[in-house]
């Protein structure tokens, strides 16, 4: 079979701090709840997001990365790397922290640790995450949560749309009500919750905390989470690379007619952010909207992007594979 774009149907997430944005950007009816999460491109045991066209429709990342693994590597890749997904808060989320890949290697059964990072979409007036903390070490951290100085120990920084924010493993951070963010991480899902505003849940009780595994790998010496972009000017693309760790790069782009893309040497992953028109490759093409996602197989070759399109791309990084 010749490669060929995929594109993929969102699982939604019910959570209780859940807005109501999602459900616009997809204009799906079902979920009556509050939507929090769109898994947009994923292939985590939890929400697998199903391909919905051609030929492979119905299938998951995982049974293609088996029948066709040049479509996202030369190498080999253990399991699908990346997951991508849309965030909207109703609420502030609870303030936790993510272990590194050997922390979780050892701690938790094998597992990934999970690196992630943040672009805003859309936020409400006064908006703002938290990202870091003022601790000099693991006892004054101790010791200022202990004693619910959390205004003190957590830095608060106010967002817009736009902005984005890297977020390795072991920094402190949470989303702010009223925020809507595509989120890019590693595909794992350990979370260690810090403070959770001391809320009661539905069953009466407050949320567990796993304050000392938090602190064992909550980083001391971390700093500035809103990188320097560095802003690329290609005929009709206007590229904005936001990151480039070694877990992923992820890049802002801005078609304004038309661009000819060549195939990386991974899957490329493109949400459109914002804008109309379409992917045409050699055998056809596909309508791009806002909310659609898509993955560019790494062995594609070129393809073109035409209208006025802002999207988020993303990739694994080369140098690592
Ligand atoms: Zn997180």
């Amino acid at each position: 079979m010749k490669p060929y774009p995929l594109i993929f149907e969102p699982v939604f997430k019910e959570r209780i701090w859940g807005g109501s944005r999602l459900e616009q950007i997809f204009n799906c009816k079902k979920p009556k709840g509050h939507i929090g999460e769109a898994w947009i491109v994923s292939d985590y045991p939890e929400g697998k997001s199903p391909i919905m066209n051609g030929e492979l429709s119905g299938k998951f990342l995982s049974e293609v990365m088996k029948t066709h693994s040049k479509w996202f590597s030369q190498f080999h890749l253990e399991k699908f790397p990346l997951l991508v997904k849309l965030l909207d808060a109703n609420d502030d989320l609870s303030v936790q922290v993510h272990p590194g890949d050997e922390y979780a290697m050892i701690n938790e059964k094998g597992g990934s640790g999970k690196t992630e990072c943040w672009y805003i979409i859309d936020s409400a007036p006064g908006a703002a995450i938290i990202i870091g903390h003022r601790a000099k070490d693991r006892r004054e951290f101790a010791e200022l949560a202990r004693e619910n100085r959390w205004n003190e120990l957590l830095v608060r920084v106010p967002v817009k749309a736009g902005e984005f924010f890297f977020i390795p493993s072991g920094a402190v951070h949470a989303l702010g009500k009223g925020i809507l963010l595509l989120e890019v991480q590693q595909s794992s899902d350990i979370t260690y919750r810090i403070y959770d505003y001391d809320r009661i849940g539905l069953d009466g009780n407050k949320r567990e905390l796993h304050l000392e595994k938090a602190i064992d790998v909550i980083e001391f010496n971390g700093g500035n989470y809103q990188t320097v972009p560095n802003v690329v000017r290609e005929n009709d693309l206007v590229k904005t690379i936001l990151i480039s760790c070694n877990h992923f790069a992820v890049e802002k782009w801005i078609v304004e007619n038309m661009h000819v893309f060549k195939s990386l040497k991974v899957f490329v992953l493109i949400y459109i952010v914002d804008g109309k028109g379409q992917l045409i490759y050699e055998d056809g093409l596909i309508h791009l909207i806002k909310g659609s996602s898509i993955m560019v197989p790494a062995n594609m070759g070129e393809y073109k992007i035409q209208g006025r399109i802002e999207a988020i791309a993303c990739y694994i990084n080369t140098s690592i594979v």
